[in-house]
């Protein structure tokens, strides 16, 4: 068991092979990689009713284009959170993300504006 300081650090490895640098708890391995944490979160996850139901109400609030990368978006906010990937690829996602949206709604402004002069003349 590896040691930083007087805090043990979490047994596992993470996907890209390095040691995972997570705070060891009782079982020998941080909060995302305990076998036993990790039953509490597939069951979390397999609530999967939920997520259709959320996905219906955010179809209301935003264009229904850009539901998936919210979506997307909030998982990769809570791999992060759960160390399971790293800051630079949450960083690259978030700014392919934003640069989709971006493309998205510009697009969307013009087909406004067009309507607008259509309507004009
Ligand atoms: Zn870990």
């Amino acid at each position: 068991m590896k040691m930083r300081g007087s805090k043990q650090l979490c047994g596992a490895t993470n996907r890209d092979g390095s040691a995972c640098q997570g705070m060891a708890l009782a079982d020998g391995f941080c909060f995302s990689h305990s076998p036993a944490l990790r039953e509490k979160r597939m069951a979390a996850r397999s609530k999967g009713g939920q997520h259709s139901a959320k996905s219906a109400r955010l179809q209301k609030m935003m264009p229904p284009r850009l539901v998936p990368v919210f979506l997307l978006l909030e998982t990769v906010l809570k791999e992060l959170y759960d160390r399971q990937i790293d800051a630079k690829t949450a960083q690259a996602i978030a700014s392919v993300s934003r640069s989709l949206v971006f493309v998205f709604t510009a697009g969307e402004l013009e087909e406004r504006v067009r309507a607008l002069e259509k309507g004009r003349k």
